[in-house]
């Protein structure tokens, strides 16, 4: 059994992939969302029962599992994007800082 790929299997079944200007083209989640508030807008699913941000998933897919304090900026600034190649693991600050200079 391999967990990892039933997982990427599951996203990819939801997920509609968009050339939306970046280096390489987005994987746009078209599943539910955390909403239109503050700290909505990104990708979520039920995984095992739980509810998951979608893009942690896939980056802990690819890269491995995320330190409790470590935020996952995207890269293309596209919140529903899950492509790992467009995730990238950054401290509050530093995702702070992009935000205020973006
Ligand atoms: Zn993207």
């Amino acid at each position: 059994m391999c967990r990892r790929s039933e997982i990427e299997e599951k996203v990819y079944s939801l997920v509609e992939i968009q050339d939306l200007g970046f280096e390489t083209p987005c994987h746009i989640w078209q599943g539910s969302h955390s909403g239109d508030g503050r700290g909505g807008g990104y990708p979520r699913m039920c995984l095992n029962g739980q509810t998951m941000a979608v893009h942690r998933v896939m980056f802990t897919n690819q890269y491995g599992i995320i330190p409790g304090k470590k935020q996952i900026d995207h890269k293309c600034r596209n919140r529903m994007c899950v492509n790992p190649d467009h995730l990238e693991m950054v401290t509050h600050k530093e995702n702070q800082r992009r935000k205020n200079n973006a």
